[in-house]
């Protein structure tokens, strides 16, 4: 733990640029490099979260109602799984990586040396508000940069609490959070950092990049969009119903990975309503608005906005409302118009459209007819499609037979494309995201073959 004064926005005692001068002064005196001072920050962070698991997971209750086995697999376990990961593998990450050097530079050695960047700016999303901010911040510390975090607003239970605990467990002459919405990250993307990391949606996904442009600081920007899910039906019916029940209702639909609509054919489309039905029933019960494992929308403006998709829509699952709790009940809508908000905006809420279509091919064409999406999804037994829908579509991820499970494995990295971001973390390429790979060539005095250097001649030109 440090003695040092907190750095945060709510106590603000110094103005954002000097916050971020301290940063950079720590940054350059070397202690955030060495091996020995990122195992003891990621360990500081291990029992930071071991120690308030229970205050943790309330936070994540107020702010998204969410279960506590929803708030151990998709936050808190998440995260100590991460940490566990980034011990594990922390110290061959950060040896130098060997490439072969061509004749005409021998004898020589050349590798790439990882180093940190300096001090970066991590702004995250609301849906999964502590993971979406401590993940990069494992990543960012493992590479040993100095980091300003700055959670979201609209989950202020779970900002405040990641504002407290870094302060009591973090070395906070290296790590600062910042609290607050729109004038406080303005304020902040005015500095020049070395690395702004962003999770969040496309439009301020453009003020990030702009505001980068300034001081050419690199971006990684994690956005949204619309995931599709394509449902051959060959596929195991019951199962693929399950499967998009457990990835479109978790967390209520706010998943950037959600399957955001349903892409199957005219022929399987009763069976595959049939299925949902009866496996959002076994998973969620006759009540869903009444069940505790079922979560709340984050605020009462996106409830508002989800109910006003269905406003002229009919729905063939769900649509219930309770206002007071901000819950919306599993909605499934069938054939709404292409050209409706439901059909144009990522929903990010538990509303899924489900689009027939005439044959397989034709699902292919209408995800390539939209923006690359974040995550797509395939439901098939039949190689010879997958191996289609692979060569022939984009996304920044795909999951075969599943949904959302790409997450769990740290071994793929994970990131938009397009419109849906740029830049990928998890695992290795979190910390290779942080590093910069310094080219290095070691050259031997002892060869030293004269052709290069003047005076020239013709002979020297032939050889
Ligand atoms: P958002 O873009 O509204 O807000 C994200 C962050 O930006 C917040 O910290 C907020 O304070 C800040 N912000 C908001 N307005 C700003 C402004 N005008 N100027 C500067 N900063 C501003 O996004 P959101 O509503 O929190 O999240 C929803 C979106 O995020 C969805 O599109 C979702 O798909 C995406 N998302 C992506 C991932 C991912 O990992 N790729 C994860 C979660 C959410």
């Amino acid at each position: 733990m440090s003695s040092q004064p907190a750095m945060q926005a709510a106590d603000a005692v110094k103005p954002f640029s000097e916050l971020v001068s301290a940063l950079k002064n720590s940054f350059s005196t070397g202690k955030t490099r060495p091996l020995d001072w990122r195992r003891a920050q990621l360990l500081a962070l291990k029992r930071l979260v071991e120690d308030n698991q229970q205050e943790i997971q309330g936070a994540l209750q107020a702010d998204l109602g969410k279960s506590e086995s929803e708030a151990w697999s998709t936050e808190i376990g998440y995260i100590l799984a991460d940490i566990k990961h980034t011990l594990k593998h922390l110290s061959g990450w950060m040896k130098p990586r060997k490439v072969s050097t061509p004749l005409v530079a021998q004898p020589a050695t050349s590798f790439r040396l990882p180093e940190p960047l300096g001090t970066v700016l991590i702004i995250g999303a609301w849906n999964y508000p502590f993971q979406l901010v401590i993940a990069p911040f494992i990543a960012a510390l493992a590479a040993g940069n100095c980091a300003v975090l700055k959670p979201s607003e609209l989950s202020p239970h779970t900002s405040a609490l990641i504002a407290r605990l870094i302060h009591r467990y973090m070395d906070t002459s290296a790590v600062a959070v910042v609290e607050g919405g729109k004038e406080q990250t303005t304020d902040l993307l005015s500095l020049a950092w070395d690395h702004i990391f962003y999770t969040g949606g496309e439009q301020v996904g453009r003020i990030v990049m702009r505001s980068a442009a300034e001081h050419l600081t690199p971006v990684t920007l994690e956005l949204g969009g619309k995931s599709p899910c394509i449902v051959d039906g060959n596929a195991d019916i019951r199962a693929t119903a399950r499967r998009i029940v457990w990835g479109k209702w978790l967390n209520a639909g706010q998943t950037c990975i959600a399957p955001d609509y349903v892409l199957v054919t005219r022929q399987y489309a009763d069976s595959l309503i049939e299925a949902l039905r009866a496996e959002l029933k076994a998973q969620y019960g006759e009540q869903p608005l009444s069940n505790s494992d079922y979560g709340s929308i984050v605020n009462p403006r996106h409830l508002q906005r989800l109910v006003g998709y269905l406003s002229d829509l009919d729905s063939v699952i769900g649509g219930e409302v309770d206002e007071a709790a901000r819950k919306l009940a599993p909605t499934l809508v069938v054939d709404p118009p292409l050209d409706s908000a439901l059909m144009q905006e990522e929903i990010f809420g538990p509303i899924l459209p489900l689009i027939t279509v005439d044959t397989l091919e034709q699902a292919v064409e209408f995800v390539n007819l939209r923006a690359k999406p974040l995550a797509m999804y395939l439901f098939t037994n039949n190689k010879a499609f997958e191996q289609k829908v692979l060569a022939q579509t984009s996304a920044g991820s795909v999951c075969i037979n599943d949904t959302l499970m790409f997450m769990t494995n740290p071994s793929l990295p994970f990131g938009g494309v397009g419109c849906s971001g740029m830049g990928q973390y998890h695992g290795e390429s979190g910390f290779a995201t942080f590093s910069h790979f310094k080219s290095v060539m070691k050259r031997s005095f002892w060869l030293d073959v004269p052709i290069r250097y003047a005076p020239f001649s013709k002979l020297k030109l032939k050889l």
